[in-house]
């Protein structure tokens, strides 16, 4: 018999999984860096190549609405982050966006020269910002702090404030509101990123009066690898801002085909070129499978998921040392441990079908993602991950050598 972990009885979310496909003899904790393939998506796609394109041709950006996905695929994930409609779009990678969201925020507040940030952000977002710095050269600062000493660094001279709200590596959350209200009385504007978040925490951009948000459309939201990624401007802002890239999807009126750039109201200004509508179109049937879930019964299932792991990694693999916070309120969907050999250890784990990830130096990152993980699931990984370490299968040349993406 097949044994069932007793939380598994009365997880109102357990019906989820039938929704994903999920290979035989894979525990998945890695949907935080490529979330898995939802049943609905070949389908969906196999109906867009073959009738949309391929039937109605050029049609179907009129036909099948093509033109507006990027908008209707927005307001999808508006849902899941706190915004209203009209407020997101899906466009472009996280990284583009950071550069377009980054360079909007600072036209804002010519005056203020300094972007905050700290050591915990994505190294994209960091590049983004201190490329963005040279290519405007009007004297910007990039100032990068630890992510404990964000706040008292919110000084009258910033500008922006832009923080990835769960840190990649531990899974150390922001206190969003409190932070953005700290940025507002020092009159900066704020910048979240949120590839950690949408889908994998509840997220409240209103209530936390957000300036921009961007995120990933391939991590938790399951869109698909380079799946496009998604921005959102608050609506105060979202007729004042001047697009850094003038593209003609962010024109008033694309197909008068004018010789000079006038922005279009509202949030398609920041889009540019024309949408990927094959990508759009799984990241749009990806979300699907959020349409009846509450954000907030996947939290509570998320930390009962990482705090089953946490102990029961901290009961059978005393060589694995917590990486991330204790305090389930503040990680986000993931449980981090350091290992010296953590690279060897994950791709030994891989091996037996248990998949995490490793980021250097030395840590072994697991993501918890409700929609498709049972905690019986937790425990066999962990009964996986303890025969390992302790049997030192790790300990071979084949799982040292390290591939391109780790
Ligand atoms: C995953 C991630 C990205 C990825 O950016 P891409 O442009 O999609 O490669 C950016 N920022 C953060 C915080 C991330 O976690």
């Amino acid at each position: 018999m097949i044994s069932q972990h007793p939380s598994d009885l009365n997880d109102v979310l357990k019906a989820k999984k039938d929704a994903f496909q999920i290979p035989d003899g894979v525990i998945y904790l890695d949907g935080n860096s490529l979330g898995v393939l939802p049943k609905n998506v070949p389908a969906r796609l196999q109906q867009v190549v073959t009738e949309e394109w391929g039937s109605s041709l050029i049609r179907a950006w009129n036909t099948h609405s093509w033109i507006d996905l990027p908008g209707r695929t927005g307001d999808r994930i508006a849902k899941l982050i706190g915004a209203p409609d009209g407020s997101v779009v899906a466009c472009d990678s996280t990284s583009v966006n950071v550069f377009k969201v980054l360079s909007a925020a600072l036209s804002l507040c010519p005056d203020r020269k300094v972007i905050l940030s700290d050591s915990g952000n994505f190294p994209t977002d960091l590049y983004v910002a201190s490329g963005l710095k040279e290519l405007l050269d009007k004297g910007h600062e990039l100032k990068v702090v630890a992510p404990e000493e964000v706040k008292a660094a919110i000084t009258s001279d910033v500008a922006v404030l832009m923080l990835t709200q769960v840190d990649y590596r531990t899974g150390r959350v922001h206190n969003m509101e409190d932070l953005t209200r700290t940025a507002h009385e020092a009159g900066a504007l704020t910048i979240w990123d949120l590839a950690h978040s949408a889908g994998a925490i509840p997220v409240d951009l209103t209530g936390a009066k957000a300036d921009f948000a961007v995120g990933c459309g391939y991590k938790y939201l399951n869109g698909g690898p380079g799946a496009p990624a998604f921005l959102y401007v608050a609506p105060p802002h979202q007729d004042k801002v001047m697009p850094p890239l003038t593209g003609w999807m962010g024109h008033e009126a694309p197909f008068a085909f004018d010789l000079d750039y006038r922005p279009v109201t509202g949030i398609s200004r920041m889009t540019v070129g024309t949408p990927p509508i094959l990508s759009l179109s799984s990241l749009f049937a990806a979300l699907d499978a959020f349409e009846d879930v509450d954000m907030n019964d996947i939290r509570k299932k998320s930390i009962s998921l990482s705090e089953l792991f946490i102990s029961e990694v901290e009961a059978k693999c005393p060589q694995l040392t917590l990486a991330s916070p204790r305090d389930p309120q503040k990680r986000g969907s993931q449980v981090s441990f350091c290992f010296e050999e953590g690279y060897a250890v994950m791709q030994a784990l891989i091996a037996r079908g248990v998949i995490g990830d490793f980021r250097a130096p030395d840590v072994m990152r697991f993501g918890f993602t409700p929609l498709y993980l049972s905690h019986q699931d937790i425990v066999d990984a962990v009964s996986i991950l303890a025969d390992i370490l302790e049997t030192a299968s790790w300990d071979c040349p084949e799982f040292k050598t390290r591939a391109k993406v780790t």
